[in-house]
Order: structure tokens, then C-alpha cells, then sequence
């Protein structure tokens, strides 16, 4: 019995970013995008059904293990990146996670110029991403290519802000340094420390 993934419901309306991000953007981006990523997962775990079934004759196992970690961590990061953002959102976090931005980036206009910087100058389409890092529980970014590319395997993202030209074309064009800034108006912070509170546990 092969455990399949399904798209989550976007956790607010379609239009409930906007102005930031527009109702056009989040429904493509829900809708075609993450389903995509979804059925591109589920159709590699069926690959490999098949070839256990069939001793991996026909099956090039190393395309599909690829096709995997691409189309699970699409998944995986914007079942993340939806329930970050909220009607009404920004502002600044508080909780465990603002001491621990403090004490790790120094304040939080450090943490929001590094992260921003980080999501600004991904080299094509992926993210820029808080991650806690249980290594040295600690608070890092990280940038990802594609989904899956410059990962250090152990690191939880909390907080990730998608920079595939799908996430924003149709609403800034080429800016995405403008994006990147008007994504701060969103932020879930309440769900970013619920994410870091699971994160250490
Ligand atoms: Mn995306």
C-alpha cells in the first residue's frame, strides 16, 4: 500500500493577500503549481512501487529518486509557505522566536536584511528560507534552488518565501526584489513560532 500526498486548502482566501499578493497569483500558484508538485510526488512513489514489483526492469531508479526529492520538497515547502502568510499579517514576531532571532542574527532588522537578501539573490527559481538548524540549535537561512538543490539535510525551514517567477511575475513583473519586500506585509508570525516550537521538540 503506497501512501500517496495531497494539496492542502490554502488556509484563507484567494484573495486574502492582496494587496500584496494578488488573488491571481495565489490561485495559479495553489491550484496548478503546488498540485502539480503534489502529482509529480505521487507518480515517483508509484514508480517505485512498480519497480520493487518488477525487480527495476524498465525503471531508471535514479531519475525517479531525483524526480522525488524535486517534486516532495516542492510539496513540502509550500505546505509550509502558505499557513506563513495571513490576511493582515507582518509586523514583528515575539515569542521564543524573537529572543532567538536576537540572539542568533543580533535583532531582527539584521534577520529581516539577511533573509530578504537571501531570497533576493537566488540564482533562478527557489527560496529564501528561515531554517532552525538542530546541529547547533540554532536559528539560519538557507537558500534553496528549485526545491531540493543546496539543502544541508538536517536544517527545519520555518519561514520561506517562494521566488519562482510563478510566485510573482504576474503581479511585479521582473522586480522581485519588490516581492521580496511586500512579503513582510503577509507574515504569519504566530505560525512561525508554532513551526519553530515543533521544530525543537
Ligand atoms: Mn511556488
Amino acid at each position: 500500500m503506497v501512501k500517496k500526498y495531497s494539496l492542502p486548502d490554502l488556509p484563507y482566501k484567494y484573495e486574502a493577500l492582496e494587496p500584496y499578493i494578488s488573488k491571481e497569483i495565489m490561485t495559479l500558484h495553489h491550484d496548478k503549481h503546488h498540485l502539480a508538485y503534489v502529482n509529480g510526488a505521487n507518480s515517483a512513489l508509484d514508480k517505485l512501487d512498480g519497480g520493487r514489483k518488477n525487480n527495476w526492469q524498465g525503471v531508471d531508479l535514479k531519475a525517479v529518486e531525483r524526480d522525488l526529492s524535486f517534486n516532495l520538497a516542492g510539496h513540502v515547502l509550500h505546505s509550509i509557505f502558505w499557513p506563513n502568510m495571513k490576511q493582515g499579517g507582518g509586523g514583528k514576531p515575539g515569542g521564543k522566536l524573537a529572543d532567538m532571532i536576537n540572539e542568533d542574527f543580533g535583532s531582527f532588522d539584521a534577520f529581516k536584511g539577511q533573509l530578504s537578501a537571501a531570497a533576493k539573490q537566488v540564482e533562478g527559481s527557489g527560496w529564501g528560507m528561515l531554517v532552525y538548524d538542530p546541529m547547533s540549535d540554532q536559528l539560519l537561512t538557507l537558500q534553496a534552488e528549485k526545491h531540493n538543490l543546496l539543502s544541508s539535510q538536517t536544517s527545519i525551514p520555518l519561514l520561506v518565501c517562494d521566488v519562482w517567477e510563478h510566485a510573482f511575475y504576474l503581479q511585479y513583473k521582473n522586480d522581485k526584489a519588490a516581492y521580496v519586500d511586500a512579503f513582510w506585509n503577509v507574515i504569519n508570525w504566530e505560525n512561525v513560532d508554532q513551526q519553530l516550537s515543533k521544530a525543537k521538540m
